[in-house]
């Protein structure tokens, strides 16, 4: 078939045509490359801005800001952490990193982590006692919940929030997917993902809606979380100048030149959210059309970022299941990915708790992610729609 290189659509990639250029080279021009400097504070300013956060603290990754997040919900060895089944593993791990056992929940049709449940299980499966939920298969502490909004797709967080209130469970959102992501109703309306339960982390890795090559950040509301998670991100030094520590510190804060790229990748984030949303549009309706094929919906309730493009494969309908479809694309020059496999089933996690898993199962046999770079033309989507024709 012979693809040449320069068609080839990838899955992901990142659009740098802003002031990334100038920033960066004021970083280096000033000799400010570290994790001090202008371009660090201007960020979390920045993203507590865009986001209506009071505090921010930028991180390494997303993975360091969970896990420090999820160190500040108060998540100890021996606990445990409510967290879907569907999502890239970085919060499950950070989970166990802090000595914890993950319980995993189903999944509902936007991929985000089943609110009934959810519900269910807190109320029938645990009991409280002295302030504590408390698994009863297990015995211990259900601490917190991971919500993660995958793909951009809000999770219903107005029904979350009651029953963790009642039962003192610590919500920390894995927002890494949706920054920009917002509720246009309810009692949440115009909050952002991330910004409703105590903390919330984004990640600005290569593949996001945002990137600063690899890099995070925590929001909170709480100025005590957000003086700690500097405090653990920076070595949880005592004394600037003798090096007293009396905590165990991470090294998990961003560089300057890291944050540059940032402030110059926010600065065109309402661009790229308007991008993906026509993009979106272009490829559902031409893809609507197909027999067997459907571009997954995205919630009512929130405006999406519309981060990734998934795409449900129906086997019979379509004469072709997700796996051949998978292929077929890629013999054409187009990156696809399936769902990640699922959590519960992954090695290090397979003892762990799982609770009516069902849902899972089927979007991991049918779903398909399509390219949603920002960066994509109408010439290649109407490619990837030809292709899924043939
Ligand atoms: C990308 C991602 C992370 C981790 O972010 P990194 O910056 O890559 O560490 C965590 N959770 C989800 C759901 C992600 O997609």
């Amino acid at each position: 078939m012979g693809v040449e290189k320069n068609n080839f659509i990838p899955l992901s990639v990142p659009t740098i045509k802003g002031n990334e250029w100038k920033y960066v080279k004021e970083c280096l021009d000033t000799e400010w490359v570290s994790s001090v400097g202008q371009y660090v504070d201007r960020f979390e300013k920045d993203i507590c801005q865009f986001t209506g956060s009071k505090y921010a603290v930028a991180c390494v990754n997303g993975t360091s800001a969970l896990h420090i997040a999820l160190q500040l919900a108060g998540v100890k060895p021996g606990d445990e952490v409510i967290v879907p089944t569907v999502t890239f593993i970085a919060p499950v791990n950070t989970i166990r990193y802090l000595g914890a056992e993950p319980v995993f929940m189903d999944c509902d049709d936007f991929f985000n982590i089943d609110i009934e449940k959810t519900e269910e299980f807190i109320k029938q499966e645990t009991e409280y006692k002295e302030g504590l939920t408390i698994n009863k298969t297990t015995g211990s502490t259900i601490r917190a919940i991971v919500p993660v909004h995958m793909f951009g797709n809000a999770v219903n967080m107005e029904r979350i929030l009651p029953v963790c209130n009642e039962r003192n469970i610590m919500i920390v959102e894995d927002a890494t997917e949706s920054l920009g992501t917002y509720y246009i109703e309810g009692s949440i309306k115009n909050k952002h993902t991330g910004t409703i339960g105590q903390l919330g982390c984004y990640s600005f890795n290569g593949n996001k809606i945002i990137t600063t090559g690899g890099g995070g950040m925590i929001v909170t509301d709480d100025i005590g979380h957000a003086k700690k998670a500097k405090y653990l991100t920076t070595q949880a030094k005592d004394d600037e100048v003798r090096f007293v520590h009396n905590e165990v510190g991470y090294n998990y804060r961003l560089t300057n030149i890291q944050a540059a790229l940032g402030v110059a990748q926010l600065e065109r984030l309402s661009d790229f959210i308007n991008i993906k949303k026509d993009n979106y549009n272009l490829y559902k309706k031409n893809i609507d059309t197909i027999q067997g094929l459907h571009l997954a919906e995205v919630p009512g309730y929130a405006n999406n970022n519309h981060w990734m493009y998934p795409l449900f494969v129906e086997k019979v309908e379509y004469g072709m299941d997700r796996e051949g479809l998978m292929q077929h694309l890629s013999n054409n020059g187009i990156q696809t990915r399936p769902l990640w496999y699922l959590n519960h089933l992954q090695k290090p996690y397979i003892k762990s708790q799982g609770y009516k898993i069902e849902k899972a199962y089927e979007l991991l046999a049918k779903t398909l992610n399509i390219p949603c770079s920002t960066n994509l033309t109408e010439r290649d989507i109407l490619k990837v729609v030809r292709v899924l024709k043939q």
